[in-house]
């Protein structure tokens, strides 16, 4: 991955229900703001193709596509938007929703991704989100909504991306309590920023 002007990136880290992709999407209306939501990305992805398949067989059973397939998709998605002017690397901040989810992932994008705060929306308590993506499955209908695949993405969750938090700088770490509400979080997010 070769890139002259890197990303200059805000991470949103946090288990299934902890809000990343409601503050990603608000912090997208923002002009100066692009939001990249890995899962969204995913989704739109026609079933039948061949990283659609990959992507139903793995998040149907709650883990993570593998990297090569997620970094490449990632990749080309932003020289679209980069070509269509949508995301302009020198100017904007990439909200950055859903990828890394593993220390490999951040290993190949630290080279393309420059990150200025990592924003960890924890939640003190589990039930409160499982609470959320059980009223969100009723009305999104995605198949990895349903009990056992919730549990598997909280263990991948657990496992695999809260690990990442240990690689950043305190200085760049922000906590943040993901239970109060979308424009407390929000607040907290763009605090920092100058
Ligand atoms: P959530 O954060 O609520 O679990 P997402 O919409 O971010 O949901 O992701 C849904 C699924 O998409 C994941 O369970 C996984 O299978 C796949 N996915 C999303 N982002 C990544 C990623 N960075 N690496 C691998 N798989 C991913």
């Amino acid at each position: 991955m070769k890139a002259k002007v890197k990303y200059n990136s805000l991470l949103l880290i946090g288990a299934p229900g902890s809000g990343k992709g409601t503050q990603g999407k608000i912090l997208g209306t923002i002009p100066g703001f692009f939001h990249f939501s890995s899962g969204e990305l995913f989704r739109s992805v026609s079933a039948q193709s061949p990283v659609g398949k990959t992507f139903l067989e793995y998040s149907s059973k709650g883990l993570l596509v593998p990297d090569e397939i997620t970094i490449q998709l990632f990749c080309s998605y932003m020289e679209k938007v980069i070509t269509e002017g949508r995301f302009r690397p020198k100017l904007d901040y990439l909200v950055l929703d859903g990828l890394p989810r593993n220390v490999s992932q951040w290993h190949i994008l630290s080279e393309q991704v420059e990150v200025l705060y990592v924003y960890h929306l924890h939640c003190p308590d589990r039930s409160i989100l499982e609470a959320r993506l059980r009223g969100r499955a009723s009305s999104d209908h995605r198949v990895d909504d349903t009990e056992e695949v919730i549990q598997k993405r909280f263990e991948v969750y657990e496992k695999e991306t809260k690990p990442l938090l240990e690689l950043f700088p305190a200085e760049r770490l922000k906590e943040i309590d993901c239970t109060k509400m979308p424009y407390q979080v929000l607040r907290q997010i763009l605090e920092p920023l100058p």
